[in-house]
């Protein structure tokens, strides 16, 4: 696991935002951008997606972009790939070194058979990407919500295939920045999940800035 830092300076920065836990954020990237998502005070999970700006049928591809390079970890150097190929955005810096690709988004659903029957009803990133979608364009709908990433999540696969939601390896401050490929809407859940041991039941905020190249 290679960590690399980037060069960029904040104060260079074109955009930069607090982002608490529990809400959404959308935003277009043109091509050269670059985003950073700063795990502000660690091991907060946050579930990303990726659709093509300019054709919003096709969007991020766990499968594609796994196959495209190899690994099934992503790190600095993955290329996001969409359903097509088209790659979409490359990790240019990452100062975790493991971000999840597999484990999904929390849901209702996972509140009720991972925790408990009785907190169905608590926030839970699937809504939070179906609210920020439908603001975002109302023809998009449920079944465009596609197999997200959870940056900062460490989800090891074991050799038989099972999953073990892990103890994260993030820590305060560390931070996973992707330069845009292509013109790419981009839609975060800052995980609101009280549920979870792995972040100890401490959802956090992020922060997101963003540089023209
Ligand atoms: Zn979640």
């Amino acid at each position: 696991m290679s960590l690399i830092e980037s060069p960029r300076k904040v104060e260079d920065a074109i955009y930069d935002r607090l982002l608490p836990s529990g809400e959404g954020w959308t935003y277009e990237l043109q091509p050269g951008q670059v985003l950073r998502i700063i795990d502000l005070e660690g091991n907060q999970a946050v579930d990303t997606l990726f659709y093509d700006a300019d054709n919003l049928e096709d969007h991020y591809s766990a499968v594609a972009t796994i196959t495209g390079q190899h690994n099934l970890y992503l790190t600095t150097g993955t290329v996001l790939r969409a359903e097509s190929g088209k790659a979409l955005m490359r990790i240019v810096a990452d100062t975790c070194g493991r971000h999840d690709t597999i484990g999904g988004a929390c849901s209702a659903q996972s509140n009720g058979v991972r925790y408990d029957r009785s907190l169905e009803w608590m926030h839970n990133c699937r809504d939070t990407f179906m609210l920020q979608l439908s603001r975002y364009d109302d023809r998009l709908q449920k079944r465009d919500l596609a197999p997200n990433i959870n940056f900062f999540m460490n989800v090891p696969v074991a050799p038989d295939g099972s999953l073990e939601f892990a103890d994260g390896i993030s820590a305060p401050g560390r931070y996973v920045e992707l330069e845009s490929l292509a013109h790419t809407l981009v839609l975060i859940s800052n995980c609101p999940q009280l549920n979870n041991p792995c972040n100890a039941y401490n959802p956090t905020p992020i922060r997101l800035v963003i540089w023209e190249n």
